[in-house]
């Protein structure tokens, strides 16, 4: 009932020549594939071309962030009515990186949601907590925090777009991927936290999509969960082949 989504976040990699090299490779593999979603999350000065280059495919790019507001003095960012012109209507939204590096917050999050959701354009919120966190026992209490804010005065009607991706910060870009149980642990406390703030027949239809090293040997023991809806890949989707082997897992 809900359908599986993998997504591939490029962080600050490929320039447009060589994310339009990529899909040239990866497009022809994963042609006629329409178990999942397919999505790429290039960065923004290759998100139009890679626009471009997949329309009339079964794979579509977002923006890997944007501002709430339309437009103002806000230099480096860009807004959801700019997004939408080049014909993104994906964004990911709270990824640790800018929690970490950037100050993001999840109050900020909770605004740009909001706008994303105004302009139709699907978020994918990212939440999951540090290792020095898991240590603690602390998990379930960051997620439900995390959710909460994020989805502060979202309306389950609004929630409907929504996509969610459980990322534990320990196992992004370090090679130590959750192991199953412990993501559909965690899956299920985000699930049991979305039901509260919009509805338990949003939480049910939301997909949650698991990231943080993901890879094409350990894929399908990932989605073999029942609340693992999908993947977030970042390194592993840098590489056509590799990616095409996630999207193709069995
Ligand atoms: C990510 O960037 O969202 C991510 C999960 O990275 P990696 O797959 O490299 O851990």
């Amino acid at each position: 009932m809900r359908k599986p989504v993998i997504a591939g976040n490029w962080k600050m990699y490929k320039t447009p020549k060589e994310s339009l090299a990529f899909l040239d490779a990866f497009l022809p593999l994963v042609e006629g594939h329409g178990r999942d979603e397919i999505l790429l999350f290039p960065t923004m000065s290759s998100l139009a071309y890679v626009i471009e280059a997949s329309l009339g495919t079964n794979v579509c790019a977002g923006a890997q962030n944007m501002h709430w507001l339309n437009e103002g003095p806000y230099t480096g960012q860009t807004s959801p009515t700019m997004l939408v012109s080049i014909g993104a209507r994906h964004v990911l939204l709270g990824h640790s990186e800018q929690r970490l590096y950037f100050s993001e917050t999840y109050e900020r999050v909770n605004l740009k949601l909001k706008a994303a959701i105004n302009h139709g354009i699907t978020p994918i919120v990212c939440f999951g907590e540090m290792l020095a966190e898991r240590e603690d026992l602390q998990t379930a209490d960051v997620l439900r925090t995390q959710v909460r804010t994020a989805l502060r005065n979202i309306s389950a009607s609004e929630a409907r777009r929504l996509v969610v991706a459980y990322e534990p910060i320990w196992a992004i870009g370090t090679g130590s991927t959750a192991h199953p149980d412990v993501a559909e642990q965690a899956h299920g406390i985000i699930r049991q936290e979305l039901a509260h703030c919009c509805g338990l027949e949003t939480a049910e239809k939301t997909r949650i999509l698991y990231g943080g090293s993901v890879k094409p040997e350990n894929i399908s023991s990932l989605m073999a969960q029942p609340d693992i809806d999908g993947a977030l890949v970042g390194g592993a989707s840098l590489v056509p082949t590799t990616f095409a082997n996630i999207v193709k897992y069995e």
